[in-house]
């Protein structure tokens, strides 16, 4: 999956123009690729669609390319196909807690159970395995020697005939030991299918574990949305941890199937050594999945300006003016040619800011020189503006603290005359609010 996926990211950054032909061309490589890696059709028609809506119903914001545009738009969407926007990692609410592992033979319950007693060891957690698997010949001594590796407590009874009797035991002892997570490892085959839920059941029922994984084998494709289903008809599934994602390109079925059923991914397998596993968060795993090294910051530099946008939205509305409308007013003034033709143009008298910077390029550059050195909350918030924060703003700008307070000077005096102006409904020539 993230080869191929590495192939549309490749595509996109070649493309010149992105337009319809181009787009269409690279949501047509996109789709083949997710189907590939077993994502549900729907699921992949649904996604292009509101990709190319998106696309060409956005505007670029200036300082980005058509390609950030849609880059980022990819990584939205593959974020919400695969669980949205949890970006905080599994968090064990409470102790004493249990959790019960259930899903097929070879899913990797076992192994999993020990890598998460290893994952909340090492967070400080006091951890128990209970082996509750009856079935599988050495399944008590496999979980036994895991647990002694990794240092934590471990119950089982290797003569015990019922795995239900076992968790009993084993949650009494573990508990009396303050043991602060048990993890219980559950068998996964059985001649027929009915009595293994129905073992689940039981033991889901006596025990009431604060959490239900569903362990989940990635390199099954497609079969993997029908164990889940089976798995959610019998009894309620908090989590799910999807195993061998290491070098499986059929990933993507695990994946999409269980954010369709709506189950939660709190982890994912990535080797059979016990610290290959991973807290899942979407948009980690996506931002690796198109191996972008650049792509979180590209987010984050998208975020904030979408940050700053709604911010400016609200004070316009309000009717307030920052100094960042007066910065760009600056900029787009100076994009006009020197100053003076500038408010000649304007009828230079109206212009509430000509008495500071008339004839004067030098002081038009040094505002907007000053307000290079605000930050972006300063620019947003100029009352925040204090005599430390001019000092600094000045030596950024190579200006004295006399010009950055001049400046704000002249912002509160425009800012009013703006008030006033709003007040009546009238608009100050030059400036667009
Ligand atoms: P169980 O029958 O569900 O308890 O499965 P096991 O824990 O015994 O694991 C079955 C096999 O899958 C073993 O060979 C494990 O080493 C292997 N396995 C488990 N998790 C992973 C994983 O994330 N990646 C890889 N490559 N192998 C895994
Ligand atoms: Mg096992």
């Amino acid at each position: 999956l993230r080869a191929s996926l590495l192939g549309v990211v490749e595509k996109i950054r070649n493309s010149v123009l992105l337009d319809t032909r181009d787009v269409d061309a690279i949501i047509r490589d996109l789709q083949r690729v997710l189907l590939k890696a077993d994502v549900d059709v729907k699921l992949v028609f649904d996604l292009s669609e509101r990709i190319k809506k998106r696309f060409f119903s956005q505007e670029i914001p200036s300082g980005f390319s058509k390609r950030d545009v849609l880059i980022k738009i990819l990584y939205e969407e593959l974020v919400t196909l695969l669980g949205g926007e949890n970006t905080t990692p599994y968090v064990v609410p409470k102790t004493p807690y249990t959790i019960m592992l259930v899903g097929i033979e070879g899913s990797g319950k076992t192994t999993t159970a020990a890598k998460l007693a290893k994952y909340f060891k090492e967070q400080g957690y006091r951890v128990g395995l209970i082996a509750a698997d009856t079935y599988r010949p050495g399944a008590h001594d496999q979980l036994k020697q895991l647990a002694e590796k990794i240092g934590v407590y471990f119950y089982g009874n290797p003569h015990s005939k019922t795995p239900l009797a076992i968790v009993e035991e084993g949650v009494k002892e573990l508990t009396s030991k303050n043991v602060q997570i048990l993890i219980i490892d559950t068998a996964g085959r059985h001649k027929d299918e009915e009595a293994l839920m129905r073992e689940v059941v039981e033991i889901h029922e006596s025990l009431k574990p604060d959490d239900v994984m569903l362990i989940i084998d990635a390199t099954l494709g497609k079969e993997v949305s029908r164990q889940a289903a089976a798995f959610h008809e019998r009894i309620p599934l908090g989590h799910v941890i999807i195993t061998k994602l290491d070098g499986s390109a059929r990933g993507g079925g695990a994946l999409s199937a269980v954010a369709a059923t709506g189950a939660r991914i709190a982890f994912i397998g990535t080797g059979e050594k016990l610290e290959d596993l991973e807290p899942f968060v979407p948009q980690k795993f996506v931002a690796r999945l198109l191996g972008m090294p650049d792509l979180e910051a590209l987010i984050k530099r998208f975020q904030a300006v979408e940050a700053v946008e709604r911010e400016r939205a609200k004070l316009i509305a309000s009717g307030k003016i920052t100094l960042l409308d007066l910065k760009e007013q600056l900029l787009e003034v100076r994009k006009l040619g020197p100053l003076s033709k500038v408010l000649e143009m304007l009828g230079g008298s109206s212009l509430p800011l000509k008495g500071s910077i008339e004839g004067s390029e030098e002081e038009f550059d040094k505002w907007i020189a000053i307000m290079n050195s605000m930050t972006q909350e300063e620019l947003l918030k100029p009352e925040i503006i204090d005599r430390s924060r001019m000092m600094r703003i000045a030596r950024g700008s190579g200006t004295s603290v006399r010009d950055v307070r001049k400046l704000l000077d002249s912002y509160h005096q425009m800012r009013k005359l703006v008030r006033q102006l709003y007040r009546s409904r009238r608009r100050i020539p030059g400036l667009n609010l």
